[in-house]
Parts: structure tokens; C-alpha cells; sequence
């Protein structure tokens, strides 16, 4: 197995002079060296060789025992050596003070065909940031990770790849609902891909501590070598930097609106400098199209991170990247500026993503109304998103509103739910719909084509990750394969998975790992 090594981080960032691994305070330093852990009895358990090409990886690589061995943490790659980061964060809007890489470390940096890319095992043992916790992970959340990264990737969603899930053949003490239950589970390792696993809390690190020494190298080091086309120098540089950073996080939030994901913890150091999804914990998808809702049990009183808050939330944790970038500008206003104009730029590209999904190409004002009049009615009672959107795409110009009606109702989990006035406000909607694309150029055919291509038709719904997790447990890895493949191409029909098209079946509805999830695990 055969990797191009860089160690740019290491290389050009002030390290901790310490290497001892305990849990501590670590100042002045954008880095620290620490060994993984090694796992008695690691064993692959799947592999993404999309994610292993990127690295210039062959499918023989993949079954090799360099693979399992450097994957797993069990041996360090020749000439590298990992390290973890410090970063700091607001968690649940409050201040937490140094958080940093507690159970995931970098193993290094790897450029292949003009590209580079960090490696990280997760769950592969403490490391100075793992405060209070072990450093560990466990198979579920690793599971949940690796399929649903990759699934995001191949939905469109700007996200860190997973390239490999292991065992480690150890077994790990948890607390599922932190309820005073703790049982063992089977300890596992992923092996996350990102360009860099640098965070809004990286920069709020520095700046709680006025270290505005280290605050301005770890900026201009992430600059030059991940924002390349900032040229500018001086204030104005940073300040392109910030505005980069609203913009892809702006992009990626409308991603997650778009096929409904709801990462479940955006705290600020959950939050990737390149508007990449990252940390994949409690996270959910809608599937009752709920604004409200929350997979994070955690979270369950304020429901801060709901999936109708994520814009709000992500423009709260560009305020505190703002305020730690001060520190180099010193100048409100501009960052004020781009600030404001978040919220105008996330409305225009929300309505633009709502007229992709509804088949829309001709812009009229009033379609923001029927916009909002849509997703007032999707909340009357419990209708599935992603059946809803895909169905819509099936709506002839010349279809009855009954036909209509007909077209879209699979999507309804309980239709003796439906009230006449329920029923008389979407036969109106679907009336104005019907209208509307009839002033449209495209044939129905093209229509339903361009909308596939938007809405989705498979997603990793909360209780299919949990069914692949059960049948993993018992050692069972079928499911794990069969939804990484069947994810791969979420826009497709795939007739013979017809079955994964289907609502949460009720089993699912309050089950642990369906539709509640604690935060770290
Ligand atoms: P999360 O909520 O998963 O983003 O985690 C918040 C912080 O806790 C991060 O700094 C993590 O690295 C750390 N953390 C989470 N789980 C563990 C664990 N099992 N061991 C050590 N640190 C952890
Ligand atoms: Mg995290």
C-alpha cells in the first residue's frame, strides 16, 4: 500500500511540546502528537473504494494487511506521525472552553492526483483532548457514520468521506440514554477523509485565549493551502476568508434542507471551516416533514438544532467565528456586512432550491408564496418528505386535482388523518400547482426528470441504519453493504429496492436509534 505523504500541518504549525497523554490544557500549539491505541483484533468490516481511488488506493490495497493495520490504528504509516487537534467551542450556545480531537487522530496528510486530503481515525483512543471520556467509539455510531457520510457525498451534500469502517476486536463501555445503564458494546474505528479537520473552534480556541500569535498562523496556513484563490493580502485576505467560509456553509445548509437531513449538534466546533458536513453523531433524517423536529434527545427541551433552526444556528456559529477573527481584523463592520447579507443570500438560494424541487424553472415573485403555502400543508398532518417530493414529480399538467391528489397521498402517514379542510387546502395547492407548471416550457417528462435529480428517492432513513446496526452486532454485515451500495446512486430508481421507498414503519417510531439518539458515543 503505497500513500503520498505531505505533512504541511505538522510541518509549518507550532506543535505541543509535550507528548504525554493525558488530558490537559494545551497552549500555544496547533497540534499534538499522539500514537493511536492499539485494537487487539481489528478486522475490516467495510471499505469505500470510491474514497480509496481518491487516494490513489486499489481494490488489492483495500484487502491488504497494511490497510487493516494502518486503518485500524494498529501500526503507524512509514514517515508519518499522527496528531491530534486542539479546538475550542459553544456548545448548545454556551461557551465550553478547549474540546478538541478527543477521540479521533489524524494520521496524516496524503495528496494524490493534484489533491490532498487528511486522514483521521475516530474511535481510535485518547489523545489529551479527551477530557473525561475514553477515546473510543462504538459500532453503532461508527456505522452511522460511514454509511451516512458516503450517502451524503453521493446525494450532492458537501461532507468528510469515510473511507473504512473496522472492528477493533475491544470491547467499549457505554451509556446509551445516560440513564445509569451502561453496558458493553464492540468497539470500532472509521477512517474519515477531509481536506483538512479544521473547525470554527479552531480559530475561537486562540482567540479565548488572546493568542493572536497562533490565532494568525493557524489563518494564514489554513489560507494558503486550502483557500488558494484568496490572493488578496493584509486585512482585506482575511476578511475573503470569512466571506468563503459564509458562503459554503450557507451552500451546505441548503443541501441539508433540500434532501432533510438534521445534523442533530452544530456546535461550533461540529462546524467545518470548508462548509463540509462533519460529525456524523445524532443525526436524522425527516422523514414526517416536521420543522420542529430533533433526532438529538439531548436536545429534546430547547430543540436548538430542529431542523427548521439549522440556518438560524449556522449563521449564530458564523457570529463566533466572526468575533474569534476580530482578533486579526479589527474591524466590525465588514464582518458585519457579510453577516447581514447571510440571510438575504439564504433566502434566495432556499426559494431557488425549493423551485428545483417543485420543477420550477421560470422565476415568478409569487412563488414564494406557494413555496410557504407547501410547507404549511406538509405540516397539517404527518406527510414523508422525501415520498412527497419524489411522488410530486409523477403530477401531469392535464391531471385531475383528484389525480393529483392521488399521486401524492402515498406520502401521508395516516390518511383517516386527513380532515376536509386538509383535503380542500391541498386540493387548492395542488390546483395552483397544476396552473403554475402549465406555464412552464418543459414537458412533464423533463419536468419529473430535472426534479429526480433533486429529490431524492433514497435516503439512510433513521430506522434503516438502525436495522443495518442490529444485524452488524449479531455479525452480520449484509445490510451495511446493501444500503452503501443502494446510497451510492440516491437519485435512481433501483426498482428491485423498492422496499426502502417506504414511510418509517411504526416500530420505528419511538425505538432508541430511530427516531432518539444521545449526543457522543
Ligand atoms: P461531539 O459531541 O461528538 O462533537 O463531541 C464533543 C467533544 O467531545 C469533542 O471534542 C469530542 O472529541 C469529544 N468526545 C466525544 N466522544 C468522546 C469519547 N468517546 N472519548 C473522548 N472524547 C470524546
Ligand atoms: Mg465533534
Amino acid at each position: 500500500m503505497k500513500l503520498h505523504i505531505q505533512n504541511n500541518f505538522t510541518t509549518e504549525l507550532p506543535a505541543d511540546p509535550s507528548e504525554i497523554n493525558i488530558p490537559r490544557q494545551v497552549e500555544r500549539a496547533c497540534f499534538s502528537y499522539v500514537t493511536p491505541k492499539q485494537p487487539s483484533n481489528p478486522s475490516l468490516i467495510h471499505a469505500s473504494a470510491e474514497v480509496a481511488n481518491l487516494l490513489g488506493l486499489s481494490q488489492s490495497d483495500i484487502q491488504s494487511d497494511d490497510f487493516l493495520n494502518v486503518f485500524s490504528g494498529k501500526t503507524v504509516y512509514p514517515n508519518t506521525k499522527p496528531f491530534a487537534l486542539p479546538y475550542a467551542g459553544h456548545q448548545f450556545g454556551n461557551w465550553a472552553g478547549q474540546l478538541g480531537d478527543g477521540r479521533a487522530i489524524n494520521l496524516t496528510e496524503v495528496t494524490h492526483d493534484n489533491k490532498s486530503y487528511t486522514l483521521q481515525l475516530k474511535g481510535a483512543g485518547p489523545t489529551p483532548y479527551s477530557r473525561t471520556a475514553d477515546g473510543f467509539a462504538v459500532l453503532r455510531s461508527s456505522i452511522r457514520e460511514h454509511l451516512c457520510a458516503e450517502a451524503m457525498h453521493y446525494l450532492g451534500v458537501p461532507t468528510t468521506r469515510s473511507l473504512s469502517l473496522m472492528l477493533s476486536g475491544d470491547e467499549v463501555l457505554r451509556d446509551i440514554l445516560y440513564n445509569g445503564n451502561p453496558a458493553y458494546e464492540k468497539g470500532a474505528v472509521v477512517c474519515r477523509v477531509a481536506p483538512s479537520f479544521i473547525r470554527f473552534g479552531s480559530f475561537e480556541l486562540f482567540y479565548s485565549r488572546n493568542d493572536r500569535v497562533n490565532l494568525k498562523l493557524l489563518t494564514d496556513f489554513t489560507i494558503k493551502h486550502h483557500f488558494p484563490t484568496i490572493k488578496s493580502e493584509g486585512i482585506t485576505k482575511y476578511l475573503d476568508f470569512f466571506q468563503a467560509i459564509t458562503r459554503t456553509t450557507l451552500d451546505m445548509i441548503v443541501h441539508w434542507q433540500r434532501v432533510g437531513f438534521v445534523h442533530g449538534v452544530m456546535n461550533t466546533d461540529n462546524m467545518s471551516i470548508h462548509g463540509i458536513t462533519i460529525d456524523y453523531g445524532p443525526y436524522g433524517w425527516l422523514e414526517d416533514y416536521d420543522p420542529n423536529w430533533t433526532p438529538n434527545t439531548t436536545d429534546r427541551q430547547n430543540k436548538r438544532y430542529r431542523f427548521g433552526n439549522q440556518p438560524e444556528i449556522a449563521l449564530w456559529n458564523l457570529y463566533k467565528l466572526a468575533n474569534a477573527l476580530y482578533l486579526l481584523i479589527n474591524d466590525a463592520k465588514p464582518l458585519e456586512e457579510i453577516l447581514n447579507a447571510y440571510s438575504v443570500d439564504y433566502q434566495k438560494e432556499y426559494l431557488n432550491m425549493m423551485r428545483n424541487k417543485i420543477g420550477f424553472k421560470i422565476i415568478k415573485e409569487e412563488d414564494a408564496i406557494l413555496i410557504e403555502n407547501l410547507t404549511e400543508l406538509l405540516q397539517l398532518v404527518e406527510t414523508d418528505m422525501t415520498i412527497f417530493f419524489r411522488n410530486l414529480g409523477n403530477i401531469q399538467k392535464e391531471d385531475t386535482t383528484e389525480a393529483a391528489f392521488d399521486t401524492i397521498k402515498e406520502a401521508f402517514y395516516n390518511e383517516k388523518d386527513i380532515t376536509e379542510t386538509t383535503l380542500n387546502n391541498w386540493h387548492t395547492w395542488l390546483n395552483h400547482y397544476s396552473d403554475r407548471i402549465s406555464e412552464e416550457i418543459l414537458t412533464d417528462d423533463e419536468r419529473k426528470q430535472q426534479m429526480n435529480t433533486v429529490n431524492p428517492k433514497y435516503v439512510l432513513r433513521n430506522y434503516m441504519a438502525q436495522l443495518s446496526i442490529d444485524e452488524a452486532d449479531k455479525g452480520d454485515y449484509s445490510l451495511v453493504n446493501e444500503f452503501f451500495e443502494l446510497l451510492k446512486k440516491p437519485y435512481d430508481e433501483q426498482p428491485d429496492s423498492q422496499k426502502w421507498f417506504a414511510k418509517r414503519p411504526d416500530w420505528a417510531r419511538d425505538k432508541v436509534g430511530c427516531s432518539m439518539l444521545s449526543c457522543s458515543s
